[in-house]
């Protein structure tokens, strides 16, 4: 996008050739060995990108979500994208950020800046899935403690983490609509226990469940106010989706190269496959609705690094909507486009197949997106 200042063409750029060393083929040999992809996390950090959201007081780039979705995409863009971005230095780092102590600011922001430190997020419960409203984790105060108890599913990076963010409810505010209150647990807290859940992914990130039965914290795990409502929460559930959709149009835009590359050559009758409109025409509407998608992200980034947290959520529930859609239909495409090099793990798509599906399932699923618009933005009733 030639609008965009030199800060972020240059960041754009740097993001793009150092994301190009990593690629489709050291994730998969990442995740065969069962490693999490440390060397290129771990390169990221040093270089700044996983921090460009952080204030410059505490080590980062003092830029904003924009900037932060912009490396998202450009790693996606390599096939190099990295899932724990979306909860460290997006979700935990922004709601820190907004609503930590000075202290835990000072404990965690150049941390997850440099990718030292990992904190992951969790919110997600067996019997309230899509519906946050019913999540039943909760929080009583002990003393000057806080005792937690619940069960967390499908939570990302615990095994790599520090500690996880966890959403829960205070025993005031046990039933009716959520008011979140956030605590950070130390993953070797005693009482913490995590297990892996095996998933039909090839992604070098894990999966786990989460018990904890009347784990005590002190006063100081407590991020916010307790009584701060919902708005809170989402001062990091935008900036999931934000990355979300980062992912999405990046992956789009590396299935869609994948795809165009090989359309152009391969020549099975007279001419290259991509010169019959049955290709071509599915790969011009990915990359319509690529850009579209990848606008949608850059103005939700845009509301939400202007503060307007309100504006943001429905820019950014869009921006994840279009961009997980057009992310696993281009992965899709792509396969169909190589045929039956599109299932072979050399070409590194087929294997993108079921990873592509997540787009429309998480952080939020297509169907609560597309419910958060219809209610929220149209105004119309709701069935549940
Ligand atoms: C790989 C992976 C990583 C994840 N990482 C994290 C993480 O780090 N932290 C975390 O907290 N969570 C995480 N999640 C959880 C994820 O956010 C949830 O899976 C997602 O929000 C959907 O919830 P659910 O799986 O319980 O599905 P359900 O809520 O059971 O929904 C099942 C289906 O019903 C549909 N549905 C439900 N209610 C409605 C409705 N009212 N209208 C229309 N359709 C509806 C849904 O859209 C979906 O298609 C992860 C999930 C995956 C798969």
């Amino acid at each position: 996008m030639t609008s965009e200042t030199r800060e972020r063409q240059e960041l754009r750029a740097a993001v793009s050739k150092f994301a190009a060393g990593y690629g489709p083929k050291y994730m998969d040999q990442c995740w065969k060995a069962d490693e999490y992809p440390w060397d290129l996390w771990r390169e990221a950090g040093k270089l700044g990108f996983l921090g460009v959201n952080i204030p410059e007081e505490f080590g980062g780039g003092g830029a904003g979500m924009y900037e932060l979705s912009l490396v998202a995409e450009e790693l996606n863009a390599q096939g190099s994208g990295l899932l724990l971005m979306v909860v460290s230095p997006a979700i935990c780092g922004n709601v820190i950020n907004r609503f930590g102590t000075d202290e835990q600011r000072q404990q965690w922001l150049p941390g997850l800046g440099d990718g030292s430190k990992i904190l992951v997020f969790g919110i997600t419960e067996p019997d309230a899935g899509s519906n946050s409203h019913r999540i039943t984790t909760t929080a009583t105060r002990d003393g000057s403690d806080w005792l937690l108890t619940g069960r967390k599913v499908y939570i990302s990076g615990v095994d790599v983490a520090d500690a996880v963010l966890i959403v829960a409810r205070t025993e005031d505010a046990k039933t009716g609509s959520l008011k979140p209150a956030l605590f950070i647990v130390p993953r070797d807290t005693p009482g913490f226990e995590y297990r892996a859940i095996e998933m039909a992914l090839r992604i070098p990130e894990h999966q786990f469940e989460l018990a904890f039965d009347n784990i005590r914290l002190p006063a100081e795990s407590l991020v916010g106010d307790p009584d701060a409502g919902i708005m809170q929460l989402f001062a990091g559930l935008n900036p999931e989706r934000i990355m979300a959709a980062a992912g999405g149009v990046g992956t789009a835009r590396y299935a869609l190269r994948r795809a165009v590359d090989y359309a152009k050559t391969r020549t099975v009758f007279r001419t290259p496959i991509g010169a019959h409109q049955a290709i071509a025409h599915p790969l011009a509407q990915i990359k319509v609705e690529m850009e579209l998608a990848k606008l949608m992200m850059q103005k939700a980034a845009t509301l939400y690094d202007a503060g307007d947290d309100t504006g943001a959520a429905e820019a950014a529930n869009m921006a994840k909507y279009a961009a997980g859609e057009v992310g696993a239909r281009a992965v899709d495409q792509a396969v169909q486009t190589l045929g039956g090099n599109g299932l072979t793990v050399e070409y590194d798509l087929g294997t993108q197949l079921a990873n592509s599906r997540l787009m429309r399932i998480a952080p939020v699923s297509r169907e609560m997106a597309l419910n958060y618009i219809a209610s929220t933005t149209l105004g119309l009733p709701k069935s549940y």
